[in-house]
């Protein structure tokens, strides 16, 4: 069939999607009523869908496609590892070498001490290990009281019952009971949206100390563990002041309380750094790594540990914990060949260097667009604060996300992938984007914002609230 002509095929598959699958993060008959967008191809930084269009992918997949889409490399990497090995576990007492060299890759790559990897099958079995790590380090020390994590309001570190308890997103945890015990959050340092009126660096420093506050509130003899993510993803790009990280670790230090860098999003070249953690200078004792540790080929997630809490639990007995795909060879072996691209081919220094500078250059010129209220940009992060009163950034009068959606509908229609969340809009594009594609993708974002503004006046929506 006629890729370009076939809407009946279209149309089918969206009926079948509507009848069989549940998607995630989604308001089924929403969807159901609206009909999904098929993806069926992509190369480089473009996708094209089942009518033939084609979309500028400013999200990389979801945060994790750091290499672009097509690398047949990775294909092949895969397909060799399929036919020699395609599946052993490492439990008993049993390895295999794209897991060994895999570990010893991340180990050489990840700062400091973090010398020891815990595979997962996602970034948020990764967090969930991270719980039973910490908790079961205390327990080897003698301080089994020591439980507690510390999260953030609106941070996001997945959503296992596990992860999504030390996610502060308030709306997963009003379903199914969450956060599960022994689990805070803290005040983030969103300075846009929480610190009015405030000089950033004061801003940063006093959410920073939210952190010291929550501790001596708990106890320190109860709290084992802060975790956060170098820059916020899923709560919006929500980027520190420059105050908050070292201040943060000052506090880790002084308590001694473990400090788990969630570097799910910032890690492997997203801040034009291997790791978010080096481009804040940030010590932690552990690591969350996912997504673009395969640049999302495959799945596979994990934990980079230090050598006192690996050590510590490697003296306790048996850990009781891990996964059937713990490992897992094919993912192990992608991904080995995802980091040998990204250093071979200087992806994170073109990150830094050409791509972020570009990306930061042309966000820069869409603060002046009447519909934003800020445009901030951290390496290849990027968002867009829509507002209907640039001069008091006030918020709409709709209800919260209504302006986002609307946005990020017409984004499609434009073909550009751009996320919302709440009213303001994300990119977070493949690292590999050229200087021409990123032009090409500010383009695409300039007319699907005077697009939206239009829209919105004809609506009455250019309203605050
Ligand atoms: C996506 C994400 C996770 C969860 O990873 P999954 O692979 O979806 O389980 C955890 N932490 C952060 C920061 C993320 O962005």
């Amino acid at each position: 069939m006629n890729i370009r002509t076939n809407t009946p095929a279209t149309a089918e598959m969206q009926a079948t999607d509507a009848a069989h699958h549940m998607h995630p993060f989604t308001h089924g008959n929403a969807l159901n009523a609206q009909g999904t967008r098929i993806i069926t191809r992509a190369r480089g930084v473009w996708l094209t869908d089942s009518d033939g269009n084609e979309m500028l992918d400013a999200m990389a997949g979801l945060w994790c496609v750091n290499i672009g889409y097509g690398r047949k490399e990775l294909a092949q990497a895969a397909a060799r590892q399929m036919e020699e090995l395609p599946y052993y576990n490492t439990f008993f007492r049993t390895s295999h070498p794209p897991v060994i060299a895999l570990a010893k890759r991340l180990a050489e790559l990840a700062p400091g001490d973090l010398n020891h990897v815990f595979f997962a099958g996602s970034g948020s079995e990764a967090n969930d290990t991270n719980i039973r790590l910490v908790r079961s380090y205390w327990a080897a020390k003698g301080k089994p009281m020591k439980r507690i994590i510390i999260g953030r309001k609106n941070g996001y570190h997945g959503s296992t019952m596990g992860a999504a308890s030390l996610g502060g997103m308030r709306a997963m945890h009003r379903q199914g009971g969450l956060p599960l015990p022994d689990m805070a959050h803290i005040d983030q340092p969103y300075w846009y949206g929480e610190g009015a009126g405030m000089d950033p660096a004061e801003f940063g420093r006093q959410r920073a100390r939210a952190l010291e506050r929550e501790i001596a509130w708990l106890g320190v003899d109860n709290v084992a563990a802060f975790i956060a993510e170098p820059i916020q993803g899923a709560g919006g790009v929500v980027i520190p002041p420059e105050t908050y990280w070292p201040e943060i670790q000052r506090i880790c230090d002084e308590h001694e309380i473990l400090l788990i860098a969630d570097e799910v999003i910032t890690g492997f070249g997203r801040t034009g750094q291997w790791f978010g953690s080096q481009t804040y200078q940030i010590r932690p004792h552990i690591m969350t790594i996912a997504k673009g540790l395969t640049s999302g080929y495959v799945p596979m997630g994990a934990s980079i540990v230090c050598d006192e809490v690996a050590g510590t639990i490697n003296a306790m007995g048996e850990f009781y914990h891990g996964y059937t795909y713990s490992g897992h060879p094919v993912a192990a072996a992608v991904a080995l060949e995802n980091l040998r691209i990204l250093e071979d081919e200087g992806i994170v220094d073109h990150a830094r260097e050409v791509a972020a500078p570009r990306l930061a250059a042309r966000w820069a010129e869409l603060a002046d667009h009447p519909l934003v209220g800020e445009a901030r940009t951290m390496g290849m992060l990027g968002a867009l604060e829509l507002t209907p009163d640039k001069a008091r950034r006030a918020p709409f009068a709709a209800e919260v996300g209504t302006v986002g959606l609307r946005c990020r509908d017409i984004c499609f229609r434009s073909g550009l992938v751009m996320r919302n969340v709440r009213d303001s809009m994300i990119v977070s594009p493949p690292l590999v984007m050229t200087e021409a594609e990123v032009d090409e993708m500010f383009a695409r974002a300039v007319r699907a914002l005077d697009e939206t503004h239009r829209v919105l006046k004809a609506e009455g929506l250019m309203v605050a609230g």
